[in-house]
């Protein structure tokens, strides 16, 4: 196996100028032509790399792509998004840069290095006249970071015939994939009171910001770290000028959990919530956008093996999870074995920092290679 891991030494120059190209094009979610230009660059690679290539046309989001290596069920998933969390623009304020190993730039680590590494794998493959032990498939979606809408249903379907997902979102800092991963929830809680003149009629005002500052810190005191149970009011708004009682306020809020059960107690508290001043009034709004990935078999069986054939190429592979959701949530929940965090090492994912270290995408890419040539 080593001379595996050789040939895959001496593509990571060009797996560096492949990310280089996709970091270059901007692609947050929200701007669908953008978007679009990325998933189009994608295709013709795949395409050129031996792919059956399908382009599942969205009107508000970005399109999505399948790219698939042989036919039929049973097969491996691959799942990966080329939409970022960044405007495009920024890329004139952080351009790509090379410092020693790391690699700056928008969407470096989450998610485009695991677009590069695919390829790099796949191309590697072809190549090599290795094909992937069963049929590939992957889902290049748009609107990850939007919490998938729009490709949810196309991921839960190509997962249900899949034999194993791997979702390939960046490792942990340290290179751990993820067995775990926090369920979100998303919630809008809206208080409405009474309007009335701050001078002249006080008393006859039911002040719906009052009512919220009281429901914001019952919101707040449910976190609960030890069951690693976090709630965030992460947004607030309300009222109009200082000299009139406010009608309505309304925040927005983030629930994590990392199990189900979890869940269920802290969306009841949420929904329970009642007003405190007399003849206020509440509105709780929202739900579950992603379930919990919890360690189980599902997560933990794919893992040992996924050790085993990394460590026939000589890597030490270790687990751990996140606060952060991701596609595989979903496959999970299905109870579809899924492999998650075999993207690029790094850090700084969603930040001004955000980096990967150059010598993990070709590690990575052969750890890819491998998975899809050894897995039984
Ligand atoms: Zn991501």
């Amino acid at each position: 196996m080593s001379d595996f891991l050789d040939f895959f030494a001496r593509q990571a120059d060009a797996a560096l100028d492949l990310l280089r190209q996709l970091v270059e094009m901007e692609s947050p979610s929200t701007d669908k032509a953008a978007v679009d230009r990325v998933v189009r660059f994608v295709a013709e690679r795949a395409r050129a790399a031996g792919a059956t290539v399908t382009v599942v046309p969205q009107e508000r989001w970005g399109d999505h792509l399948l790219a698939r290596w042989g036919e039929g069920a049973g097969g491996f998933l691959l799942l990966c998004h080329l939409d970022t969390v960044w405007p495009v623009g920024t890329l004139a304020e952080r351009p790509w840069r090379v410092e020693g190993e790391r690699a700056f730039g928008l969407g470096v680590y989450d998610d485009k290095a695991s677009a590069a590494i695919i390829l790099t794998a796949l191309e590697g493959l072809q190549a090599l006249g290795l094909p992937p032990r069963y049929p590939v498939t992957v889902l290049f979606n748009s609107d990850e970071e939007v919490g998938s809408p729009s490709s949810r249903s196309l991921i839960e379907a190509e997962a249900a015939r899949a034999r194993v997902v791997f979702c390939i979102e960046p490792a942990r800092p340290d290179g751990a994939l993820k067995v775990w991963r926090k369920g979100t929830g998303r919630y809008t809680v809206t208080a409405l009171g009474r309007a009335a003149h701050a001078g002249a009629d006080h008393e006859k005002g039911i002040n719906a910001i009052e009512e919220l500052a009281h429901q914001v810190l019952r919101l707040q005191k449910m976190t609960d770290y030890g069951a690693g149970t976090t709630v965030n009011v992460g947004r607030i708004e309300g009222g109009t000028r200082a000299n009139i009682v406010p009608d309505r306020a309304q925040v927005r809020v983030d629930v994590r959990v990392k199990t189900m059960t979890e869940w269920e107690r802290i969306s009841a508290a949420i929904e329970a919530l009642q007003p405190v001043l007399p003849g206020a009034r509440l509105i709780v709004e929202g739900g579950m956008s992603r379930p919990p990935m919890e360690a189980s078999p599902v997560t933990l069986e794919p893992f040992r093996r996924a050790q085993e054939i990394a460590a026939g190429l000589g890597f030490i592979l270790t687990a751990d999870g996140t606060g952060g959701a991701s596609d595989a949530n979903f496959t999970a929940a299905m109870g579809v074995p899924t492999l998650d965090g075999l993207g690029a090492l790094g850090d700084g994912a969603h930040s001004v920092d955000e980096h990967v270290l150059i010598p993990s995408l070709a590690e990575r890419a052969a750890l890819l290679a491998a998975l899809l040539r050894e897995w039984s």
